[in-house]
């Protein structure tokens, strides 16, 4: 079993930026789970299946083999052999990622993709259910989060830095929703774990974030 630490929090919290650095300090892999939702959502999307239509959504996602590589070190995901890893960002596939990851089917399918993987090597692992449910006994856990206002400025500024167009109030909007979809679905809900480190970085720079966790990672 490698030593495995655990981030879970809501969308925009700086998950994926924390762990990263995190697994780069500590030499291991960092896993990024809403990649994989996304690999699925992009399947769907492909087949032009309606994010409403869950039993499609279901059926379908028995045809969606999601897997995982690295390239520099950098994860990759795999989509029935295809690396679809540049339209994993893509606005309407974030989207849709949101939507068919309360199907229970989706999830089913990610499981035991994302075990294996812990079970394999060192791993920092973030997502929604990570310390929950899919790596219950992690060695570290960590909850991460931000406050609405604090996310959706660093969302907008990272969007304005891109070049793309958009309106603080929308981005706000949309995290809310997708806060609300991932807190409420019935499968592996987006909670703290009762043994998870809770960091609220709304006030923290990144470094202070990283410094936090490493503090926690003992082996
Ligand atoms: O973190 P990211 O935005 O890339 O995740 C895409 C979507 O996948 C999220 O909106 C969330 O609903 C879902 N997700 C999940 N469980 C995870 C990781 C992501 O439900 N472990």
């Amino acid at each position: 079993m490698g030593y495995n630490i655990a981030i879970d929090g809501p969308a925009g919290a700086g998950k994926s930026t924390i762990a990263k650095l995190v697994a780069k300090e500590l030499g291991y892999i960092y896993v990024d789970t809403g990649a994989m939702y996304r690999g699925m959502a992009i399947y769907f999307l492909k087949n032009n299946i309606a994010p409403e239509d869950t039993e499609k959504i279901a059926a379908a996602s028995k045809e969606a083999d999601v897997s995982i590589g690295y390239e520099d070190g950098v994860q990759q995901i795999y989509l029935n052999g295809e690396n679809v890893t540049p339209l994993l960002r893509e606005e309407k596939v974030g989207n849709m990622a949101s939507r068919c990851s309360s199907v229970p089917e989706v999830r089913a399918r990610l499981l035991s993709l994302q075990r294996n993987l812990a079970e394999e090597k060192d791993v920092v692992m973030d997502g929604r259910d990570i310390g929950t449910n899919i790596l219950p006994n992690a060695d570290t856990k960590i909850y991460l989060t931000a406050s609405v206002d604090t996310r959706a400025k660093r969302r907008f500024d990272e969007l304005q830095e891109k070049g793309e167009s958009c309106v603080m109030e929308e981005i706000a909007k949309d995290i809310e929703e997708r806060d609300y979809r991932d807190m409420h679905r019935k499968t592996a809900p987006l909670r703290q774990a009762e043994d998870a480190v809770y960091i609220d970085s709304s006030d923290m720079t990144i470094e202070e974030v990283v410094q936090a966790i490493l503090k926690r990672c003992k082996r």
